[in-house]
């Protein structure tokens, strides 16, 4: 633990104004871009970040542009004190909490349109998602200058999809993909948990369950897809919305369902060996 308050950054200019002594250094500076109310995939992100950079900025901002119409944007869960004392604990340096006119601001009118791999997988149903999420990792890769970005492998296609961005767009930053944070009886760690009832938490852990039977049946050869998806469909109480096999940095088994009114992404690594 540390005593030391975060600094809380609301605009570019504070931003540039924290770091520019890190720039002129040239300290590796790590950056984990979120949207808040944290866990401890969020708080493996910012570790993993503090181990290897000199320098680590947290960004919260809740994206208006990654939601579409009819998603959960007005009730996201938000919690910037419980946030910030969370990421002060590791020992973050700066977190940048910017508001929305902060990033979009008056005559804000560039987006970055990521291609074919946006528009499969999550990009089916959710159309212009992927723009969104390319869009403001862009723009705060442009305000803190990271050398690294670190995300969760937890959303292996929006990593995909960085990373596409980063090398058609020839960014100076590598982007770093960190392993599934799970609960102990499997369940991914995510912020839309919060919206399950108990109840509802208990029908969701058979995606994690036919993703595991997946990976089983790819191990002694069948086809996983076919399993993970016999397995969704007989599971009481939830909607599959797609479960598909892809190559998102490795061999990836990746399935969405809805529980009641909460949509829950999950994935596996079907590659032996295959890193995070
Ligand atoms: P979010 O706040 O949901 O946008 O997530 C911020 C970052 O945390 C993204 O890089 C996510 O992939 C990552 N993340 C979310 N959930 C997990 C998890 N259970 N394990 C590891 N990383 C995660």
């Amino acid at each position: 633990m540390t005593d030391e308050p975060l600094p809380i950054a609301r605009t570019v200019d504070e931003v540039a104004a924290a770091l520019q002594p890190a720039w002129e250094r040239g300290d590796r500076i790590g950056l984990v871009p979120t949207m808040g109310a944290f866990h401890a995939g969020h708080l493996a992100l910012m570790r993993a970040a503090r181990e290897t950079c000199e320098t680590v900025v947290v960004s919260l901002f809740v994206n208006p542009a990654q939601f579409g119409p009819g998603e959960d944007l007005s009730r996201y869960p938000r919690d910037e004190g419980g946030d910030a004392l969370a990421a002060a604990a590791i020992g973050v340096d700066l977190l940048f909490a910017p508001a929305e006119s902060e990033v979009y601001p008056p005559g804000f009118d560039t987006w970055v349109d990521p291609g074919a791999l946006a528009t499969v997988l999550e990009g089916a149903f959710r159309p212009d998602h992927f723009r969104g999420v390319a869009t403001v990792c862009t723009r705060l890769f442009g305000i803190v200058r990271p050398k690294v970005a670190l995300f969760g492998r937890k959303d292996a296609q929006q990593v995909a999809v960085l990373r596409q961005v980063v090398r058609d767009l020839a960014l100076p930053l590598e982007i770093e993909a960190r392993p599934t944070v799970r609960d102990e009886d499997g369940l991914a760690l995510s912020s839309r948990n919060r919206y399950l009832s108990t109840d509802e938490r208990e029908l969701a852990l058979a995606l994690p369950r036919a993703l595991d039977a997946g990976l089983a049946a790819h191990r002694s050869g069948e086809d996983p897809v076919a399993v993970v998806r016999a397995a969704l469909e007989a599971a009481p109480g939830l909607t599959l919305d797609y479960v598909e096999r892809a190559d998102l940095g490795g061999d990836t088994l990746a399935a969405a369902v809805r529980v009641g009114t909460t949509r829950l992404i999950d994935n596996v690594l079907l590659a032996d060996g295959a890193g995070p």
